[in-house]
C-alpha cells in the first residue's frame, strides 16, 4: 500500500465528463489499496475568468480580495470531484487550504508555503476516504486566504507529498511528459524517462512549461520524486528526481529555446567604475529582469555593453537606458527584438569536455551567427537571429543524438 499524491491540472478537470474520468482513475488506485490524496486545479479557464471579472471592476484589484476570488475556482473542482466519487459508490472528502492547514506568508498572489499540517488529511485517509485538496491556496498567519501564484497547484501537490512523506507525487497534465525539446519544432523530440531537478529547472525557465518552477524547487529541497504524466493515457511519463551518476553518461539531455527576449546594446560606454551600476539601477528599480549581460574588454577606456530582457520589457528598458546613456556620455543605444536564445542542458556537461565546441561547430556548420553566449555548470545558451531558432534546435538535437534513448540502467 502506498500513499500517493496526484495533481490534476485545469484541462484534466475541464468538464464534468473529465472530472468523472479523473474520479474513475483515482478510484481504481484506491481499490488497489493505495491511500489517495488528490490536488485539483480550477476547471480550465476559470482562474482567467475570475481575474477578468475583477478587472472589469477595477484596473488594480485589491490583492487580498483578488486571492479570495481566485481561490474559488479550486473550491468548485474539489467539490464536484468529491460528488463524482461518491456517486460512484466510494467515499471522498474535499478540503480547502485552510481546512488542511496549508500555512503561507502574506504575499497575496504569490505566497510561499511555510508549513503543511497533516492531521486532518491523515484522519480522512484513516476513514478510507479519498481526499481532494484545493490546489493553489493557503492561509496566512492572520487566517486570511492566500494564493501561490499562477500554476501554483503543482506546488501544493509537492508540498503535500513532502509533508505526508508520500511514496510518489504524480502530476497529471495534458502533455505526456518532458521531452528532449519542443516536439512542435523537432519531430524527433523524445520523451525522457528521467530528468534531474536541476535540468528541469533549466528547462522550465527556458520555456519548456510542463511544471511550475517553484514546485520543482520545492521538490528538490525536500527530495520529492515527481512523475509528470498525461491524464489521457496510462503510459508512464517522466520522472523528475535527484541527480544520479547514470545521468552524467550523456553530455546533453535537452535543447530549449526562448523567443521571448530582446537585446539592448549600449555603444561606446566610458569604462570606469560605477557605470554598470548607473545603467542597470533604473532598470532593476523598474522591476525589469535582466537575463544575459556581456561587456567587451575596453579599448581606450571605451566599451560596449549588451544585455537581454523580455520582449514585454523591451520598450521600457530602451527608454530608461537611453536616458542614462545621455547622462554618462555613451554614443548610442541599439535594440534588437528579432533574437532567440537557444540552450543545451545536461548534468553530464560537468564531466564531458568539448560540449561547447561541438555546439558552436554545429551552428557554424549551418551559418548561424552567435551574438551572445552564456554558460552555467549544466547549460550553454547562445543568442541567435530569431529566424534560425527552429533550425538551430533541430541540428543541435541531431548532433547530440537526443533522439536516441540513453543506455542507462534505470
Ligand atoms: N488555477 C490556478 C491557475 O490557473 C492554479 C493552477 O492551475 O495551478 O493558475
Ligand atoms: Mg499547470
Amino acid at each position: 500500500m502506498a500513499l500517493i499524491v496526484q495533481k490534476y491540472g485545469g484541462t484534466s478537470v475541464g468538464s464534468i465528463e473529465r472530472i468523472k474520468a479523473v474520479a474513475e482513475r483515482v478510484i481504481e488506485s484506491h481499490r488497489e489499496g493505495h491511500q489517495m490524496v488528490v490536488v485539483l486545479s480550477a476547471m480550465a479557464g476559470q482562474t482567467d475568468g475570475l481575474i477578468a471579472l475583477a478587472r472589469e471592476l477595477t484596473e488594480d484589484p485589491d490583492p487580498r480580495e483578488l486571492d479570495v476570488l481566485m481561490s474559488t475556482g479550486e473550491q468548485v473542482s474539489i467539490a464536484l470531484f468529491a460528488m463524482a466519487v461518491k456517486s460512484m459508490g466510494y467515499d471522498a472528502r474535499s478540503l480547502l487550504g485552510f481546512q488542511v492547514g496549508i500555512h503561507t506568508d502574506r504575499l497575496y498572489g504569490k505566497a510561499r508555503i511555510h508549513e503543511v499540517e497533516t492531521r486532518r488529511i491523515l484522519e480522512e485517509l484513516g476513514k478510507q476516504r479519498i481526499v481532494a485538496v484545493a490546489g493553489f491556496q493557503g492561509l496566512d498567519d492572520h487566517g486570511d486566504i492566500t494564493t501561490l501564484g499562477r500554476g501554483g497547484s503543482d506546488t501544493t501537490a509537492v508540498a503535500l507529498a513532502a509533508a505526508l512523506n508520500a511514496d510518489v507525487c504524480e502530476i497529471y497534465t495534458d502533455v505526456d511528459g518532458v521531452y528532449t525539446t519542443d516536439p512542435g519544432v523537432c519531430q524527433k523530440a523524445r520523451k525522457m524517462r528521467t530528468i534531474s531537478y536541476d535540468e528541469m529547472l533549466e528547462m522550465a525557465s527556458l520555456g519548456a512549461k510542463v511544471l511550475e518552477i517553484r514546485s520543482v524547487e520545492f521538490a528538490k529541497k525536500f527530495n520529492v520524486p515527481i512523475h509528470v504524466r498525461s491524464t489521457f493515457t496510462k503510459e508512464n511519463g517522466t520522472m523528475v528526481v535527484a541527480e544520479t551518476k547514470d545521468m552524467e553518461r550523456v553530455a546533453v539531455s535537452g535543447v530549449a529555446y526562448n523567443k521571448n527576449e530582446a537585446r539592448v546594446t549600449v555603444k561606446k560606454v566610458p569604462d570606469r567604475p560605477g557605470i554598470a551600476c548607473q545603467i542597470f539601477e533604473p532598470v532593476f528599480e523598474a522591476g525589469i529582469n535582466v537575463d544575459m549581460i556581456v561587456q567587451n574588454t575596453s579599448e581606450d577606456g571605451i566599451t560596449d555593453l549588451t544585455f537581454t530582457v523580455t520582449k514585454a520589457d523591451f520598450y521600457k528598458t530602451m527608454k530608461l537606458v537611453s536616458e542614462t546613456a545621455k547622462k554618462i556620455g555613451a554614443e548610442k543605444v541599439l535594440g534588437d527584438e528579432d533574437i532567440a536564445k537557444v540552450s543545451i542542458i545536461g548534468v553530464g556537461m560537468r564531466t564531458h569536455a568539448g560540449v561547447a565546441k561541438k555546439m558552436f561547430e554545429v551552428l557554424a556548420g549551418e551559418n548561424i551567427n552567435i551574438m551572445m553566449i552564456s554558460t552555467s555548470e549544466i547549460k550553454i545558451s547562445v543568442v541567435i537571429e530569431e529566424k534560425y531558432t527552429e533550425l538551430a534546435v533541430r541540428v543541435l538535437h541531431e548532433a547530440f543524438h537526443l533522439d536516441e534513448e540513453p543506455h542507462e540502467d534505470q
